[in-house]
């Protein structure tokens, strides 16, 4: 289409006709009036291309999803081949190879503690899932009052009205208020809540406290706590010790509520652990109830998400009774080509060492960043895994905005929250790249 046109016609063309006929995702569509739409005609490894061939460091790894590089060998000769055979059938009464092998092999990655994968599209129906397969176990087992959650103060889980509900995000939540099912929060580890002198691992067995006191009173309402496990992303990437996950385990044991662990942004290795919920682990391994996967789940190619739970979950559906059983479903769940990109993606684990390379990655990423974090306008410099994040001072109260603006200049595609800039890169970042992409914000910080 319009091939003939000189090539930043057709760049600024198709911006025009994507403002007129496609409503972007988390954007006051007003801006774009003046903050021009980017459009991607292709990609590769860490890069994504215009028709101009000005091209973007996919330093925030699309959205969070991509593990691998855009164009990933491996992951498209999968899918060629996965074309071939199937594309996708209904789950319900039907089941096919992908979608079987998947779950042997997530299975196989929690120890075997969570044998049973229900699947959805994206993060937010996962969330969706864990919390009903929560409520619907404690009235399968004879606890109708237990319906109400508990999530940390900043929590983010995804923007359906369910998912919403245990979200703590004012911004994302506080218009649809009153569609919204109440729930509670609790003090967060965030790390950056420590008094001077307290140790994040003292501040997160505090933090653990503010949420003994309310399983205390309210442990036989409660269904469920959900957690994002180490990090908490959407709110500002907050760190936390692992040892709030060990002491959280613990009370939901001790009070007889489910543990959700939402790794949809955490999981496949980004903190630095396959599952960010295994350095909880002390003396024994930890496990959550459930577990919510999506975005890296796929490299970043195809929308897929999983619920994972253990025997003893499944089991109390598991019945004569219809209704006992868990009846939810998506139209595209267990689609076999997302589960194939899965498979693609697990491999790549697998024969390139993913976790152990990433500690080399990360270990010169963190030093590369050593000029941001003594930066005079930078605040808590903070890493883990493959994630970095840093406060800049700032009075701009427009300051994500601008700074992603300037980004792009750099060749730098940056999305910070609010005045938190972090990088999530594609676990395949190089050297050049990751020099390209600490000198360019470094640069942007001085400017
Ligand atoms: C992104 C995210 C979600 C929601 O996933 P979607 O695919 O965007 O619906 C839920 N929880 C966490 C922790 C996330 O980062």
């Amino acid at each position: 289409m319009n091939e003939d046109l000189p090539i930043s016609t057709r760049n600024s063309l198709l911006l025009n006709r994507s403002r007129a006929a496609v409503w972007h995702p988390c954007t006051q569509m007003k801006q774009h009036e003046t903050l021009p739409l980017i459009p991607v005609a292709r990609a590769q490894g860490c890069w994504l291309y215009d028709f101009d061939g000005a091209r973007y460091l996919d330093a925030i790894s699309s959205w969070w999803v991509n593990l691998f590089g855009h164009g990933n060998a491996h992951i498209n000769a999968a899918l060629r081949d996965q074309l071939e055979t199937l594309e996708h059938a209904m789950l319900a009464g039907f089941t096919h190879e992908p979608v079987v092998e998947l779950s042997e092999r997530l299975s196989k990655l929690t120890g075997g503690a969570l044998g049973h994968c229900f699947y959805g599209s994206d993060g937010a129906s996962a969330v969706e899932i864990a919390l009903k397969m929560s409520f619907h176990y404690w009235r399968n087992s004879g606890q109708e009052r237990k319906c109400d959650f508990v999530s940390l103060a900043g929590s983010y889980h995804g923007e359906t009205l369910g998912a919403l509900s245990v979200t703590d995000v004012a911004l994302f939540k506080d218009t649809y208020a009153p569609l919204l099912r109440g729930s509670q929060q609790v003090q967060s580890p965030d790390a950056r809540l420590a008094e001077p002198g307290e140790s994040a691992h003292d501040y997160a067995l505090r933090a653990a406290r503010s949420l003994e006191a309310h399983l205390q009173r309210h442990h036989a309402t409660t269904a469920a706590l959900i957690v994002e496990p180490l990090v908490q992303g959407a709110s500002g990437m907050a760190m936390y010790d692992a040892a709030y996950l060990a002491e959280a385990r613990a009370l939901c044991d001790r009070y007889e509520v489910h543990l959700i662990a939402d790794e949809i942004m955490t999981g496949f290795g980004r903190t630095g652990t396959f599952f960010a919920y295994e350095q909880a682990a002390v003396s024994s391994p930890v496990s959550p109830d459930f577990l919510c996967l999506s975005k890296g789940i796929t490299g970043g190619y195809l929308p897929l998400s999983v619920v994972m739970t253990r025997d003893e979950i499944y089991a109390a559906f598991y019945d004569d009774n219809v209704t006992r059983g868990f009846l939810h479903s998506h139209s595209y769940t267990g689609n076999a080509l997302a589960c194939r990109a899965a498979l693609a993606t697990m491999e790549i684990f697998d024969s390139d060492d993913v976790i152990a390379t990433n500690r080399r990655t990360s270990a010169k990423i963190t030093a590369a960043c050593d000029g941001i974090a003594r930066h005079p306008r930078v605040r808590n410099f903070r890493h883990r895994g493959m994630i970095w994040a840093f406060e800049v001072d700032t009075r701009d109260a427009a300051f994500a905005r601008h700074f992603h603006q300037l980004a792009l200049a750099k060749e730098l595609l940056l999305r910070p929250i609010s005045n938190t800039v972090y990088f999530m890169p594609p676990y395949v970042i190089n050297d050049e790249e990751i020099d390209l992409l600490t000198r360019g914000a470094r640069e942007l910080l001085d400017a």
